[in-house]
């Protein structure tokens, strides 16, 4: 009965093209579940304008305190369209709101705006590379479950144009009964982001560009959150001055830093220059690897990434646990970062 089939494919689609507008929305008792019993903080948010003003108890959280939350047992290593990557996007959005930051992740004209910024994934298969955990791509007509990046940002007074601080917050999950953390790939760009935009924050910096914090979700299955930004940007992707994305950046000697980029272009000059008085960050050959930089690369526009020099070690492994990170790492690739954010926004 090739029409009923047909009727049902159909009807599957147009389930699919509805989903993330429906789940997300429904879901938000769990999320805010979530961020309830991992944030400790029990203090009164006041709201101007639907944005939250900034609390002290999120100002004054760290990177590390960001690790050990997004790496809970309760958000099962943050898969891509699974219930604990909507606990690490919860415990984000606080952040977020926290902080005060504008939401940035749909189209700006609604009453209210949101920081979850939402696609759809397709199912993955998952493979062993080398002892390490890898996906690739299922069957594209395979029902398509709801992620969402969490985007959020400190707004000029007056300017289109922006500087993205991005990580992304997804990991592996759980496979064959283990727990793929992900506390350095890559909670630790997303805590060492964070940090950089509460140092922001606790300057009272008034930017002359908006700085926006742009967590990417199923990067691990194939810069998905990233690439359906770019297809789909909720603020003009002309006016992005500089993308500065961070990657699994905890680990291994202190100094020793790689860059990822295609191009000589503004961001990586930024961050050389940061760089140079404080840390070794060397432009890996031929382009280094795929983060979240690359579709923003092939589109012209300014990125980079930065990496700890060692961040094959425990990579895509259920080792890749909080022990793995230097803290005083995470505060000096934030150091770093923040140099070559002030050099784009004063
Ligand atoms: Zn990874």
């Amino acid at each position: 009965m090739p029409t009923r089939r047909g009727f049902i494919k159909c009807m599957l689609g147009l389930g699919t093209a509805l989903l993330p507008w429906y789940s997300w929305p429904n879901s938000l008792k769990p999320l805010q579940a979530a961020s309830t019993f991992i944030d400790t903080s029990n203090s009164q948010k006041k709201t101007v304008n639907n944005v939250a003003q900034t609390d002290m108890s999120y100002l004054n959280r760290t990177a590390m305190e960001d690790i050990l939350s997004l790496t809970h047992p309760e958000l099962q290593g943050r898969r891509g369209g699974t219930v604990g990557e909507e606990k690490a996007a919860a415990y984000l959005v606080a952040q977020m709101k926290g902080l005060g930051l504008e939401p940035l992740g749909d189209l700006a004209g609604k009453q209210t705006r949101d920081y979850l910024n939402v696609f759809t994934v397709y199912p993955v298969v998952e493979e062993f590379y080398n002892g390490r955990l890898t996906f690739r791509a299922g069957k594209p007509d395979d029902l398509r479950t709801p992620s969402a990046n969490v985007i959020g940002g400190l707004m000029a007074a007056d300017s289109q144009e922006s500087v993205i601080l991005s990580a992304h917050y997804d990991h592996l999950g759980i496979f064959n009964g283990n727990l793929y953390p992900g506390a350095n790939d890559n909670a630790s760009g997303v805590g060492c982001i964070l940090d950089v935009m509460r140092r922001l924050i606790k300057e009272k910096t008034k930017p002359k560009r908006n700085v926006v914090l742009a967590f990417w979700s199923a990067e691990e299955m194939g810069f998905v959150g990233s690439y359906s930004f770019i297809q789909k940007p909720t603020f003009s992707l002309q006016g992005i001055h500089a993308v500065f994305n961070v990657d699994t950046v905890g680990n291994g000697p202190l100094e020793e830093f790689a860059l990822w980029a295609n191009s000589d272009n503004r961001a990586l000059q930024a961050i050389q220059a940061a760089a140079e008085s404080k840390a070794n960050a060397q432009l890996t050959p031929n382009n280094g690897y795929n983060s979240d930089q690359v579709y923003f690369n092939l589109d012209h526009v300014p990125a980079v990434t930065l990496m700890a020099r060692d961040w094959l070690v425990k990579n895509h492994t259920p080792e890749d646990v909080p022990d793995l990170i230097n803290p005083q790492k995470i505060a000096l690739a934030g150091d770093i970062l923040y140099d070559a954010v002030q050099k784009l926004i004063v």
